[in-house]
């Protein structure tokens, strides 16, 4: 989980596994976050059958380290990367109409009115029991991108279930719509575990895998790929070892961490 302040408070978490949502949306900076955060819960939400939608807000046009790599190559190439990775997660169910691709600038994601109206309507157009983003309130975090998302997040759905919210939607046939749960990854203080079985996680470590141009820059940063005879393998271990971390935490085997607002909805 986050490096600078250990979420996972004393006593675990005060609630574990939602129910199963019929729908759920997750709302992400950058192709790749959802897997990175929430993977294994969706992919066990997936399995159960969840209809998983993801909202992916930037075009991911910064996410290399070559600075010959052409920016429209590489939002090609992530956007190739993230719908394989959500078929991955989905495990082949549904299809490219469930991950919304909003293409904004990689890097200048800003919480304006104009993008929060893009949330909203995705939200009132998928209609989510649950919906899963980054924390707006995490202390230390570095990513501007993260904070705008979590914020728009949380902002998008006060503005898809009040009708006051951008009317041209409701005008335009779009009813207001309120989800059960927000569920923050990489939370400043977690509360909430959903447990996932050793194929969950598998599971999102193949989808992991879909994010070929993000490899050596995300996976295996923090590896020491130099001392590996194989990375792939030790950042499949490490990610192993970061969920049981959490799943002890948990009480259980495996698991990932959130802070859950359902009364606050
Ligand atoms: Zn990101």
């Amino acid at each position: 989980m986050s490096d600078d302040v250990d979420p996972l408070v004393a006593g675990g978490p005060s609630s574990s596994d939602l129910p199963i949502p019929a729908t759920a949306l997750v709302v992400v900076a950058h192709p790749d976050d959802a897997e990175l955060q929430a993977g294994a819960t969706l992919a066990k939400w997936a399995r159960s059958g969840c209809d998983v939608h993801h909202l992916v807000l930037t075009d991911g046009s910064l996410g290399t380290w070559d600075p010959e790599m052409d920016p429209s190559t590489l939002v090609a190439l992530r956007h190739a990367e993230q719908r394989a990775a959500a078929a991955v997660l989905r495990r082949g169910a549904g299809d490219d109409t469930r991950v919304h691709l909003l293409d904004l600038p990689d890097g200048e994601l800003t919480a304006s009115i104009a993008t929060r109206g893009l949330v909203a309507e995705v939200i009132r157009r998928v209609r989510p029991q649950v919906v899963v983003g980054h924390d707006p309130w995490k202390r230390y975090r570095l990513h501007p991108d993260h904070a705008a998302a979590g914020r728009l997040c949380v902002e998008g759905i006060v503005a898809a279930r009040d009708p006051g919210f951008h009317r041209e939607q409701i005008d335009a046939g779009l009813a207001p719509h309120r989800p059960d749960a927000l569920l923050l990854f990489e939370p400043d203080v977690a509360n909430h575990a959903e447990s996932v079985t050793a194929q969950d996680h598998a599971t999102r470590l193949d989808a992991l895998e879909c994010f070929t141009s993000q490899i050596a820059t995300t996976h295996l940063y923090k590896v020491d790929v130099a001392g590996s005879e194989d990375p792939i393998a030790s950042w499949r271990s490490r990610e192993l070892d970061s969920m049981r971390a959490v799943g002890a935490w948990a009480g259980v085997e495996l698991a990932e961490a959130f802070h859950l607002l359902s009364e606050q909805l």
